[in-house]
């Protein structure tokens, strides 16, 4: 154990040092470009412009991106105080040079990423490969290119964004009001989006520009899109060069056991699940033989919950199909839905371990006997049930791309982040990514008081407390933020607050710029924020509010800054981190204090008894806490061993797609080259489908018999829909073979690898039939036969672009942002700028509706009309 610990202590020493020597290497790394300050300041506007044109030629004339650093840095510090009135501190710098160099810069929250990552993206850009800028939210990567691109505009760099459902421009000549909303950005930037500076466009041409602001879901899906389409001219992105990632650890950590998929309901499956149900009853079941062969069509192995299928029973399932041979006509799919139909017969019984109500199928928990609602046996036995009782047998969705964000944004030549919260998770990102960690100090010292924590014997005890304690701070004026594990706990808590007659604001509601409206005037004086640990995440909270005025600030300022305060520890210290930094920014005054009770899953669940019985042994009374560094301790030591263990899941499921994503690789490529050749190159590749030369002659034939343009564009697009088809059945047959390589037992062999040997020649036998069914269908392009066979690719074409515009099922749903905004009495939304009539105890005001909204949210005043109502 104390050896454990030096080797740990060891560790953390040679990070610490690592860390130490870089930020050496970096203050001395910014000193050129502090240097370069007085010169660039003298530049007029029209000269820095000129810069990037100077820049872009000395690339092309072979200097690297790195011998342009300092003045590319310098520049844009310079470009964003003339635009913005915001100059790069040094410690943004610092961590733009690291997101430069491919590594993660751990910033605080309020010290500025955003800015910070304007050096290297302006960098970067410079080489005219794509720069993707990655956000957490539709929301953020708005703001974030409204907020960020008069930088890039001014020096004569594009910005795209893409969006859920739309895609924009930054666009500020179309502004009317150009002068006015630019200050107002200026001001309100950091939380409102100031609409009118962007303008809707197509995909490509967002990826188009320079420099494109989005979500990782919708850089994931376009990538996914991109290799579903039929239309070379309708791609979206153009390569994957340089990305940074904001919130890198929200998206390549908690999101990470999430993969995207685009999927759609599978067609006619009922009638196939039937079929097989029915060959079933013509089976025999047998005994297990010890020494083989078993007898019957078919034995059952109960230990292992399998069957095993005889020779007897495959032949009489070919015979009722119709086929010779099922393995080869019919592929592993066939043989899958028969051994599952066999097993819904065989291993599972009515009443016992499923009951048929209303026409459902539903399961029965082994264990407590109760009926789980709603869930469903997986990998088609839950169909194969629904099949054999005669119920309706519920449609399933086919998966026809998907990819895990790792394995998206390992892509990149070059991929880089930022976050508040990153060092505890640095060896996952180094093991996984290959990419350094490094913390850069923040500009002013962080003087937020970290308390203790509260240790509670009840959840009860708990809640109370917090309520008292929260009354208390609110009656000073001291703002509150109130972080909660769930919105379960939002709510429960907001009642507690209720039931004080606290005023206060709940977010979690899922709308994201709302929420960040919200969470900007979280520091205003007497604000009571409760907030699941995350929500509102990137946008800044302002002591006194988004508008405070000097005096508003210091008086928040001597009332102790913002008092976060967190009600329960969540499994990953990053979390908690990430709450606690929502205070004390900028070197401003602040506290936190986590509340935990030892009823806490966290507590429950890790904690060992003897933290209970030490304070049953205190006779501590349920509503007294005890600050005790034993329990805090153990607690961190739950939380670390969490965070080890989902550290260890997220490396299992990347396993898996490890070997998916090689093969995901290879068949995108044969993709892309189809569907990018010009007519040599489709020729080529045809004339490539066999080595013996002969399909040669039949292309040739061809070629003379029909309109060579026409055949071309008919080969290629029988050849791209004899990918996808294929493809998307592979995927189905990895899916099963992974579960069932899980499932079974193979003693001393890792699952992974056998599904890594199996995954392997599964895909050597795709690419062949890949080959073969486009060898096959060319020579009757034009005939009979081959329009059949082109009308059943063209369903697939045509599910897999349906799919494509539908986005799958895990895709987010569009976010009604103004669904709660006021109208005029004609229905038209009332704007920003647009007059309004509000009214408190009697009295009304005229002001503009961006003025009122704070009055009405804040003070009290409501909405009685707009001033269009009067005329
Ligand atoms: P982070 O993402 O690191 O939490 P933000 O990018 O949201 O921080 O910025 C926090 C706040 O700091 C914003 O209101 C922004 O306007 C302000 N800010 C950032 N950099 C500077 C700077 N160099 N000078 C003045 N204000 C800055
Ligand atoms: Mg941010």
């Amino acid at each position: 154990m104390a050896f454990l610990d030096n080797l740990k202590d060891g560790l953390k020493q040679v990070f610490g040092d690592q860390n130490t020597k870089k930020l050496s290497e970096l203050e001395e790394r910014i000193k050129p470009i502090n240097a370069l300050e007085p010169e660039i300041s003298e530049l007029s506007d029209d000269e820095l412009v000129g810069k990037t044109a100077e820049f872009r030629k000395r690339l092309a004339d072979g200097e690297t991106l790195d011998d342009l650093l300092d003045e590319a840095f310098a520049v844009v510090r310079e470009v964003s105080q003339r635009t913005l009135g915001q100059r790069h501190y040094d410690v943004q710098l610092m961590g733009g040079i690291v997101m430069h160099e491919g590594a993660i810069a751990e910033m605080k929250t309020g010290e500025g990423k955003t800015l910070a990552s304007t050096a290297p993206i302006y960098l970067n850009a410079l080489s005219g490969d794509p720069v993707h800028v990655v956000t957490v939210n539709d929301y953020l990567a708005r703001r974030d290119a409204v907020w960020m691109g008069q930088i890039f505009e001014f020096l004569g760099m594009s910005v795209g964004v893409v969006n859920g459902q739309k895609a924009f421009l930054y666009a500020p000549q179309q502004d009317e009001n150009l002068e006015e909303d630019d200050a107002e950005r200026d001001e309100e930037g950091f939380y409102d989006i100031v609409e009118a500076l962007v303008a809707p466009c197509e995909r490509p041409e967002a990826y188009g520009a320079d420099i494109t602001y989005g979500t990782n879901n919708q850089f994931g899906f376009d990538y996914l899109r991109d290799h579903l389409s039929y239309d070379e001219d309708k791609l979206r992105q153009r390569g994957y060069a340089f990305a940074i990632i904001d919130e890198i650890d929200s998206i390549l950590i908690d999101e990470a056991r999430t993969p995207l998929i685009i999927s759609a309901p599978a067609e006619d499956s009922g009638k196939l699940y039937a079929t097989f149900a029915e060959i079933t009853t013509h089976l025999t079941p047998g005994e297990l033989v010890e020494e083989g062969p078993n007898t019957g069509d078919y034995a059952i192995d109960e230990e292992k919950n399998a069957i095993l299928l005889n020779d007897s029973g495959i032949e009489k399932a070919e015979k009722s199909l119709g086929v010779d041979n099922i393995y080869t006509d019919k592929g592993v799919k066939y043989v899958h839905h028969l051994e599952t139909a066999i097993k819904a017969k065989a291993l599972y019984e009515n009443d016992q371990e499923y009951v048929v109500r209303d026409g459902e199928v539903q399961i029965v928990d082994e264990f407590t006997g109760r009926i789980l609602e709603g869930r469903r046996f997986s990998q088609g036995l839950h169909q194969a049930i629904e099949a054999k009782e005669g119920v309706t047998v519920q449609q399933e969705s086919r998966t026809y791309a998907s990819i895990t964000f790792q394995n998206y944004f390992r892509l990149y030549d070059k991929l880089s982040g930022m976050t508040g919260t990153a060092m505890t998770s640095s060896e996952e990102f180094f093991k996984v990514y290959d990419i350094d960690t490094f913390a850069i100090p923040t500009n002013k010292p962080v003087i937020r008081n970290d308390m203790e924590d509260q240790i509670y014997q009840t959840e009860l005890g708990k809640f109370d407390a917090v309520a008292r304690r929260v009354k208390e701070l609110n009656e000073s004026g001291q703002p509150v933020l109130v972080g909660t594990v769930s919105i379960e706990k939002n709510e429960l808590l907001s009642d507690y607050l209720k039931q004080e007659g606290i005023p206060h604001e709940v977010l979690n509601a899922k709308n994201d710029k709302r929420e960040g409206e919200i969470v900007a005037e979280a520091g205003a004086k007497g604000a009571v924020t409760i907030a699941t640990n995350v929500a509102g995440r990137g946008v800044d909270i302002k002591l006194g509010g988004v508008n405070a005025t000097e005096k508003e600030y210091e008086e928040i300022k001597e009332l102790g800054g913002l008092f976060v305060l967190g009600t329960e520890r969540h499994n990953a210290r990053r979390i908690d981190d990430q709450l606690r930094g929502r205070g004390g920014r900028q070197g401003d005054p602040g506290a936190s204090q986590f509340f935990v009770s030892l009823e806490d899953e966290l507590m429950r669940v890790f904690a060992s008894d003897a933290v209970k019985r030490m304070m049953g042994s205190f006779g501590i009374p349920e509503d007294q806490p005890i600050e005790n560094s034993m329990i805090t301790s153990a607690l961190e030591r739950a939380q670390k061993k969490i965070e080890g263990f989902n550290f260890d899941a997220r490396r299992q499921v990347l396993k898996y797609d490890d070997v998916l994503d090689k093969q995901r690789k290879a068949v995108y490529k044969k993709r892309d080259r189809i569907l990018k050749a010009d007519k040599e190159e489709l020729k080529e590749f045809l004339f490539g489908l066999d080595e013996t030369g002969e399909f040669k002659e039949v292309v040739e034939a061809k070629l003379a018999e029909l309109d060579e343009e026409q055949f071309l564009e008919a080969a290629q697009k029988v050849s791209l829909q004899a990918v996808d088809t294929l493809w998307v059945e592979h995927l189905e047959t990895m899916d099963q073979t992974k579960s069932s390589v899980s499932l079974r037992s193979y003693g001393q062999e890792d699952p992974v690898v056998i599904y890594k040997q199996e995954g392997k020649r599964l895909f050597e036998n795709l690419l062949d039939s890949v080959d073969d069914q486009i060898r096959r269908l060319i020579p009757n392009i034009g005939e009979g036969e081959f329009k059949r066979e082109r009308a059943k690719l063209e369903a697939t074409k045509q599910k897999a672009e349906a799919a494509e515009k539908r986005g799958g099922g895990q895709e987010e749903k569009p976010q009604p942002e103004t669904s709660d905004a006021p109208t005029h009495p004609d229905g038209s939304e009332i704007g920003r700028n647009d007059k309004v009539i509000i009214e408190k105890g009697g009295e009304k005001q005229e002001l503009k509706y961006k003025q009122a909204t704070r009055l009405i949210e804040n003070e009290g005043w409501s909405l009685v009309g707009s001033a269009r109502d009067k005329s």
